[in-house]
């Protein structure tokens, strides 16, 4: 398998099967999170186009299409590196849907290009959404997402995912990380919620091995405090379910060795 990886252990979503539209060798993406399990990003781009052909993909979910109820909760996109860089996201989803009628479609995305009405459409054709929000302004967007243009703006974001909102009808999940940099943040960062009205939050840091130190579960429950109107996810109150997993280089290479 190439572009089918898992399933994983996923604390938000549960068994997690990967399906990777980029599958580059080394991660794309718009961001060069400080926090990122896959290291720092070797193709710095917010090109939207095609990475892995479609048939390619079709071939794999139809081989392990039958399997797939048993061991899986959910198919997720995401991988190496930001997923709605892939022009047929949408494409794929409809494959997943048509081979996998039971299983429920999400995607891990970056929220970089859902300013894009396009890309919205495509995200309309998912179950879930979980869509990264880890600022409230442009200056800490920077320090901890790092995006690679200066064209991306965390503005535009906000009122991306608000106009998506109102269109979607799936569950829309905003997961913000958080590390020392925006670790004071979580009052403006409710309130940005507030804006964009998400089915839940989910609130992390950086628990698998990466350059970054996680906050403790102390800090993490006192930025918890500032979200009481809302359904919270916390990853040190979720315990991750067990999963057979199929391959497990591909899992390694796309989620780090604890795996
Ligand atoms: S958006 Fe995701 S894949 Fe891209 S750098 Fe950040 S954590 Fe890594």
């Amino acid at each position: 398998m190439r572009f089918v990886y898992g399933p994983v252990a996923s604390w938000r979503l549960g068994r997690s099967l990967g399906v990777d539209i980029l599958s580059t060798t080394e991660k794309t993406c718009s961001f060069d999170c400080v926090y990122c399990q896959l290291g720092g990003t070797a193709n710095k781009t917010a090109e939207w186009k095609v990475y892995v052909r479609m048939e390619e993909i079709e071939r794999e979910i139809k081989a392990i299409a039958d399997t797939i109820a048993d061991t899986t909760d959910v198919i997720t996109f995401a991988g190496m590196g930001e997923p709605t860089l892939g022009v047929n996201l949408g494409e794929v989803a409809e494959v997943i849907r048509r081979e996998c009628p039971k299983t429920p479609i999400a995607i891990l995305t970056n929220s970089a290009l859902v300013t894009d009405k396009r890309v919205q459409e495509e995200l309309k054709k998912l179950d879930i959404v979980v869509a990264k929000l880890d600022a409230s302004d442009q200056s800490i967007f920077e320090r901890v997402n790092r995006p690679v243009s200066e064209e991306i703006k965390l503005e535009a974001i906000v009122e991306g995912l608000t106009e998506f909102r109102r269109g979607y009808k799936g569950k829309l999940c905003l997961q913000m990380m958080f590390v020392d940099d925006n670790k004071d943040s979580g009052a403006e960062m409710a309130r940005i919620a507030e804006e964009i009205q998400p089915d839940e939050v989910q609130l992390n840091t950086p628990l698998r091995p990466c350059p970054i130190k996680p906050l403790s579960q102390e800090e993490m429950e006192r930025i918890e405090k500032h979200f009481k109107g809302f359904k919270v996810s916390s990853v040190y109150e979720k315990m991750k379910p067990e999963v057979r997993v199929i391959d497990k280089v591909e899992v390694i290479k796309r989620r780090g060795a604890e795996e």
